[in-house]
Formats: C-alpha cells, structure tokens, sequence
C-alpha cells in the first residue's frame, strides 16, 4: 500500500503512554530519577503497528487530519515514526503535529528553566527531524506542519530552514487541509505560514469523525470555550457541540478495536449541551450514559471549577454522575482544572468569565468549594496555577499562598507554570526564572510540597494499582522520592532565608 501523503510526529506523541495518559505529561520534562531511556519508556513506549506500520493507536488530532484527507479521497495515513522511511519513495507530503514541538509551552518551558535541560519531547523531536531531514534530503517531499504548537516555529525561523518546512498551519486545520493538499500536489504556491481565520474554522458539520483508534480512546465532544480567558488561544474560537450520534460514532471506532477505557474531551466537559456557562444535567447525564456503555472507565479532560460547584449545588450534578461513572470498571476519575490565580484582582482582570456564573470577587471559595467536592467524589484534579500573570504584584501572589493553604487537605496535583504569552496576551512578554522573586519561591514550594505529599497518597491507593502495572508504579514512585530529596534541599536554603 503506497500514500501520496503521510502524517506522523514522533515518539513522544505517538505513544499510547501504557494506556494512562497522566504517563504521557513525563515527556514535558528532561528525565529526573531515572536514566533517560528508563524516563522515556515510561512516558512514551512504543505503540504497536500493522504490517505496513501504521499505528493501532495515533493521537486524536491527527486522526482528525487523515480523516479529513480520506474523505476528500486523498490516499493519506498516519505512519508511525520508525516506519515512515519506507514510505517515502512514494509520498509527495509528510505532515506532522504536535503539542510541544520545542518545549516552548507550558509546563515544558518552565522545566526547562527549573531544571536548565531540555524536556524529552524537544528532543525526541528534534532527533526525530534530524534524521528525517537526512532521509528526505534529496526527495521532493514537502513538510507541512500543524497541530496545537505550530506558532513555536515562528520562534525557531532557522529550523524551519534547516528541517526544509514548506507550510506551517496555526489553527484547526479541519476544513482546509484538503484545498491546502491539493494545490500542493498540484505545485501551487502556498503560503509558508497559514493563520486559519474565523472563516476557515470548520462548522460542528465540517468537522470530520475519526475513522481509526484514537489513543487512549479520546474523544471530543465539545470544540472550542465560552469562557474567554485572555491567557488562552481556545478562547479565540467559536463552541461546537458535537451531537451524540457524532459521538457515538467515534466511540464505535475505538471499541471496535477494543479499547475500553477512554477519555471525553472538552475545555469544560460539564458545560456540554449548555448553552452558556451554567451546566445542564440532562445532556450530562445521557452523555455519560452512552459512554459507559462502550468504556469501562472514563476520565475528564477539562472541567471548570465553578461549574463544578454550580452543577452540585444546583443539580447534585457530579453526585448524579459519578453514581454512572463508579462500578465495578473503576472506582475514581482524573481531571485537569485551571486555578491560575488565587488573586481576586487578577481574576476580575484576566478570566472574568471563569468564575461565572459567579463574580471575581468570589474566586477564591469557588476554587476551595469545586476542590472539596471534587474531593468527596474521589474526583482526582491536576490543577495548574500561572505564575507572572501580567499585571501581577506580590500581594496578587500572597492571595495565590493563602488559598494554597486552604487547598492542602484536599486531594489533587496542583502545578504551576510560568505565564507564556498565548491568547489576547500573546504580545506579553514571557515569565523567565530571572523574574523570580521570594514570593513565587514561595508558592513554587507549596505547590511541590502539597503534589508531593498527594502523589504518594495517590500512587498508593488508586493509581496505577493493577498487578500487571506494578513496575510502573515502583517507577513513578522512584520519580516522587527524587523529587521529595531535591526539594529538601530547595526547601533548607528557603528556610535559612526566612
Ligand atoms: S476556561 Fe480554560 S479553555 Fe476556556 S478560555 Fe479559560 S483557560 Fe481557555
């Protein structure tokens, strides 16, 4: 089987991370604890591929782009990283994506400057192209880029250069992927960097359904996030409910292939069938219903922490659901949420509508309210606090402490990332170590002591607790006391300073 067009990234993406998806955030940082080959084992093994090496299991938004290209009838597929090479006496295009190409996102930057080494997912990727580039070297083969970190190429305009990158596409690609392919085969100009406009953003019926498995069975059920944070890029596109024949379709797809377990993905999985930003139950709850009956387990991808607390006080909603969600297939679910700031101020100025529909000025109990029911729920949260806002003072960063403090008794990983400068603030300038001050120590120290101390907490009674996963969580555990030694000594030359 030849293609005119292959689209593949590497390892660090194309991986199912041991079916855990919380495996694959370990390719964000540089190794720590382990040897390296160990570290990216654990984050990114190999996923297996049929004979002609296409993978069992690719990342969704590269499913989405081969789909597309299907259905316009071109003869496209995604390959896995080892296996392209024989591809490409054949292939006119190679397209990849990516979620950090150079580590320059969050968390990936701020390991860098933390730790002064570069994440693994950088440097897979850049080993990937080095060789790639060579492979490609006097082929006529053009390299198209995309996918949730293609504006990190406009950083990096030598590399463009030097891993001969004919078209970056900034934007959801769906609808013109298919045009864009075409002129290209037809040895059309097309411009080097694409913004896709409002225009080109596909309607819910130009979005294209996944034909093959997706990894770790995610599936989208909402696009884009009535929320509009200014830190965000989401924020910039419309919202796009997918209907639950739409859904039902794809999770058809992967449990056909037998994957059963599998994540919904949204930016406020609890606003779905809402038509503003209060939760409605009844879509909720059918929506749940019908993905348990395909996946034994679930787990969120985004929630915000204000609905979380409406639709509970409101609705009984998270009681309602995870009475669906809890059997005997599983038993607690994860979830990523957005702190980002424990300053009333920055809140009003930054997010207004995140806490909604609650004021700003009530930030801060809506953040502790969401966390203690989440708690009672067994509901598990990575929650990731911005430091370096624009605008920030220290007295906005004392507020940040003071709701870490009451935050501590309740389960959950809290993270906290450098401001990166995405959204309407994408003109900002970047939080850098050297912008450091006593204060953001800190808080970093909070944050370290408070995800140390859940970790084992969870490494001990829910994750990863399944006999054959045993060298996994030994692994991860061995990553926790590492972690737990460093942060001794960060934490004696803080308390020498105060
Ligand atoms: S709630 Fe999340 S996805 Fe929505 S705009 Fe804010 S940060 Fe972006």
């Amino acid at each position: 089987m030849s293609y005119d067009i292959i689209i593949t990234s590497d390892r660090t993406m194309m991986s199912n991370h041991h079916s855990n998806e919380f495996l694959g955030f370990l390719t964000t940082s540089p190794s720590m604890g382990l040897p390296e080959p160990i570290w990216m084992w654990l984050a990114a093994p190999k996923v297996k591929v049929d004979k002609i090496g296409r993978p069992i299991q690719a990342p969704y938004g590269l499913r989405k782009i081969e789909a597309a290209l299907q259905n316009a009838g071109f003869k496209a597929a995604i390959i896995d990283p080892d296996h392209i090479y024989k591809h490409l006496n054949k292939a006119r295009i190679v397209m990849m994506g990516h979620h950090d190409y150079f580590a320059l996102g969050p968390p990936s930057c701020e390991w860098m400057m933390i730790t002064g080494r570069e994440p693994i997912n950088a440097r897979s990727f850049c080993k990937f192209m080095e060789k790639f580039t060579q492979a490609v070297r006097n082929r006529d083969i053009k390299i198209v880029i995309g996918g949730p970190a293609a504006w990190q190429w406009l950083y990096v305009p030598k590399l463009i250069e030097k891993y001969r990158v004919s078209t970056i596409i900034d934007g959801e690609a769906d609808k013109i992927i298919a045009h864009i392919t075409q002129k290209i085969l037809n040895g059309d100009s097309v411009p080097k960097y694409i913004q896709v406009n409002l225009n080109d953003t596909p309607r819910l019926d130009e979005i294209p359904l996944i034909k093959y498995p997706s990894v770790n069975g995610l599936i989208e059920v909402m696009r884009g996030c009535p929320r509009g944070c200014r830190f965000c890029s989401v924020t910039l596109r419309p919202l796009r409910i997918y209907t639950f024949d739409m859904i039902e379709r794809e999770l058809k797809v992967n449990s056909l292939a037998g994957i059963r377990k599998g994540i919904l993905h949204a930016e406020d999985l609890l606003l779905y069938g809402s038509n503003g930003v209060k939760p409605k139950p009844e879509p909720l709850i059918k929506l749940h219903k019908l993905v348990k009956k395909y996946y034994m387990s679930i787990a969120w991808s985004h929630v915000s922490l204000s609905t979380v607390k409406y639709g509970q006080e409101n609705f009984k909603l998270i009681s309602k659901l995870t009475e669906i969600i809890y059997d005997s297939g599983q038993s607690w679910i994860g979830v990523e949420v957005g702190i980002e700031t424990g300053s009333v101020k920055l809140a009003r100025r930054i997010m207004p509508m995140k806490t909604s529909p609650y004021s700003s000025e009530t930030w801060p109990e809506v953040v502790e309210d969401a966390f203690a029911i989440m708690h009672e729920h067994r509901i598990i949260p990575a929650a990731t606090i911005i430091i370096g806002l624009p605008g920030e003072t220290e007295e906005d960063v004392l507020e940040t402490i003071e709701l870490m403090d009451k935050l501590k008794k309740y389960r959950s990983l809290i993270v906290p990332m450098f401001f990166v400068p995405m959204g309407t603030l994408k003109d900002k300038n970047w939080f850098k170590i050297l912008n450091i001050k006593e204060v953001h120590e800190e808080l970093l120290i909070k944050c370290f002591k408070h995800s140390i101390h859940w970790a084992e907490d969870i490494l001990s009674k829910f994750y990863l607790k399944e006999p054959y996963r045993i060298l996994l969580n030994i692994l991860l555990k061995i990553v926790v006391n590492y972690f737990k030694f460093k942060s001794r000594s960060f934490l004696k030359h803080y308390e020498n300073r105060f």
